[in-house]
């Protein structure tokens, strides 16, 4: 192929809104251009690699026997509406409507019509195990799109769902898929490491994220180097450990909590750094004491609150006051399907005192539930928010001071680097990742809602055991420019670079140099591999300079003077210069097929 005749435009300044590499190479390569905020248009460079990237996925889950369908991106909102989903989807779901008033959906993920579609099809328990999986484009309208292709409005996706009879079989095709997925990713030159997860909303279903490691992630990793554990931030466990007293004086507070709480004024102190600094002590020392307000589910199985379906509650949530409060786990632990913290007057109402100043002994609600974290149990000497402005509570014992039921202790708040691993208690790390799949454990969620049943020998009916497995085409691409680029720009790894060798053409005029190259294209072609010929009128600089940023694996560079020195130049993007070898023409094809291996 020749440059001429390609459409790239590389460009030399970043895009003014891209924060992170991959977003500004992405632009500057030529890959994607912009049409409005999170929504690109894939140029043809661009497509070459998002191709290559679905041929390497339809490859792999052909392997594993599923199926390839195309369901509509148009969905019936109907179809939502068997769920649950068209009200909890909320605004991240793309409504419309058609000429007859029906509601329709943009596809941000397709369990719903996958289902109808398989129960249509699926009678027999025979016809089980079965999955079909689809890569088409996907709709979300995400509150904040940003970094470029990795979090936008529109994205292509990889989704496959798994049907079976029961548990088991679930299980083996939730394996597969994880080994799938870890393939897929090392093809495409990715280092993804899986992750567990959340679970949603039953917060237990079995769930791992591949994450790919970078400081540009959206998502913390807990990671332990010894075991081997490893969750999402979301989902990451605290050993559970009751803390009886602060660490770091525990003398101290055992002394205070002889005497009862006392109250001293800390005019306009409201965050714990504030308080901490103007009463000189640490943040442990502190209880950090939020409002939040929650719709219930109704969902009983995970600790026993889910109150009612659509249930409206307040709670007065506790944490140490070096911790944050983890809302996932919180969300959990109270069956809430939404969960956000109170407005003003509810805080006022609920505690009697503005945020800043309220606690958990006396509020001005004395039926206010309270929940705190596990590591407050027992914990003495305590400061807490008074329930008064400006002002706070000494000498706290909770068991003794604040009214929480035993049962509303839970693990609720965020792993941080250097707590202990809760499978073998060393020390955890935290890094940042780019989620770029995931597999997951529905299990009857969407079956049940549907009546996705299927009969088995004696004619009874069994309801599918269901499992979805996304992987984000359109992130991916991105998340591998993220992983792999320098100063100059890409370095793409050779399965799926747009081109695999650039061919620098410098004297296109000079007959035995376009011979040469003309040549090496067509053995190279036809060794299948993909060459892209520079030969537009341009210095060598410019040439060499755009074949770094754009990132083709092996550059060969074919021009009078080094054909007179005796061949041709041959490098690739990943070596310095100083590793250039010339070559004898002839010889060239087959040094480059080998240095893409
Ligand atoms: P995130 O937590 O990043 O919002 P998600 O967990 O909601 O993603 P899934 O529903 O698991 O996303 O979708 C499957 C995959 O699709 C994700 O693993 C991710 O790679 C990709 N993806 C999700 N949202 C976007 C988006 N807005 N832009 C690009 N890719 C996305
Ligand atoms: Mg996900």
């Amino acid at each position: 192929m020749k440059w001429t005749k390609t459409l790239i435009q590389t460009l030399r300044e970043n895009p003014q809104d891209a924060e992170i590499d991959s977003h500004k190479l992405l632009v500057r390569a030529s890959l994607v251009r912009k049409v409005a905020g999170g929504l690109y248009a894939y140029l043809p460079l661009g497509m070459r690699v998002l191709k290559k990237i679905q041929a390497v996925i339809r490859d792999e889950m052909d392997k594993t026997g599923a199926l390839e369908t195309s369901m509509p991106i148009m969905q019936p909102g109907e179809l939502w509406r068997q769920t649950g989903r068209w009200e909890t989807m909320g605004a991240n779901m793309f409504k419309v409507k058609d000429r007859a008033e029906r509601d329709m959906a943009l596809s941000p993920t397709a369990e719903e019509e996958t289902t109808d579609v398989v129960k249509g099809l699926v009678n027999s328990y025979r016809q089980l195990p079965l999955t079909v999986y689809q890569i088409n484009w996907k709709f979300r309208d995400e509150t904040r799109p940003r970094f470029g292709l990795m979090r936008s409005k529109e994205f292509l996706m990889k989704d496959a769902y798994s049907f079976d009879l029961d548990a088991d079989g679930l299980d083996r095709n939730y394996w597969t898929m994880y080994h799938a997925y870890e393939r897929i990713f090392a093809r495409c030159g990715l280092k993804a490491v899986p992750v567990q997860a959340d679970g949603g909303d039953m917060g237990d279903s079995l769930t791992h994220e591949f994450h790919v490691l970078a400081d540009a992630g959206e998502d913390g990793i807990a990671f332990c180097g010894n075991c081997g554990y490893a969750a999402n931030l979301e989902a990451a466990v605290g050993n559970g450990k009751e803390f009886s007293d602060c660490d770091s004086s525990i003398a101290s507070c055992i002394e205070e909590s002889k005497n009862l709480p006392t109250e001293v004024a800390t005019p306009g102190a409201k965050t714990i750094a504030q308080v901490a600094a103007f009463m000189g002590l640490e943040a442990n020392r502190f209880v950090k004491s939020l409002v939040y307000v929650y719709e219930g589910t109704g969902n009983l199985l995970r600790q026993g609150y889910g109150g009612r379906d659509g249930e409206q509650g307040t709670v007065l949530v506790c944490v140490p006051g070096d911790r944050d409060v983890n809302e996932v786990k919180l969300k959990h632990f109270l069956g809430a399907k939404t969960l956000a913290l109170a407005d003003n007057a509810t805080v006022l109402a609920a505690t009697g005192a503005n945020a800043g100043f309220v606690g958990p002994v006396n509020p001005a609600d004395a039926n206010l539930r309270i929940v705190a974290d596990v590591a407050l149990k027992g914990a003495t000497g305590r400061i807490v928010g008074a329930n008064k402005d400006d002002c706070h509570l000494k000498n706290v014992d909770l068991a003794r001071d604040a009214k929480i039921a035993e049962s509303d202790y839970a693990d609720i708040t965020i792993v941080k680097a250097g707590d202990k691993c809760p499978h073998c208690g060393r020390e955890l790390v935290i890094k940042r990742g780019i989620e770029v799949g995931q597999v997951f454990k529905l299990g009857t969620k969407y079956s049940a809602a549907l009546g996705a049943v299927v009969k088995t020998d004696d004619l009874k009916e069994r309801v599918m055991v269901m499992g979805c497995y996304g992987i984000g085409v359109s992130r991916t691409l991105q998340a591998i420019i993220e992983q792999s680029h320098d100063k100059d720009g890409i370095i793409w790894p050779a399965s799926v670079a747009p081109y695999q060798v650039a061919i620098e053409l410098l004297d296109p005029s000079v007959a035995e140099v376009a011979a040469v190259a003309e040549k090496l294209e067509a053995e190279l072609e036809a060794a299948g591999i993909d060459v892209i010929v520079d030969d537009r009128e341009e210095r060598p600089g410019v040439k060499f300079k755009d074949a770094d940023l754009i990132g083709f694996p092996v550059r060969v560079v074919v021009g009078a003077k080094g054909l007179a020195n005796g061949g041709v130049e041959v490098k690739r993007r990943d070596e310095d210069k100083s590793r250039t070898r010339i070559l004898p023409p002839a010889d060239a094809a087959g040094a480059i097929k080998e240095l893409l291996k």
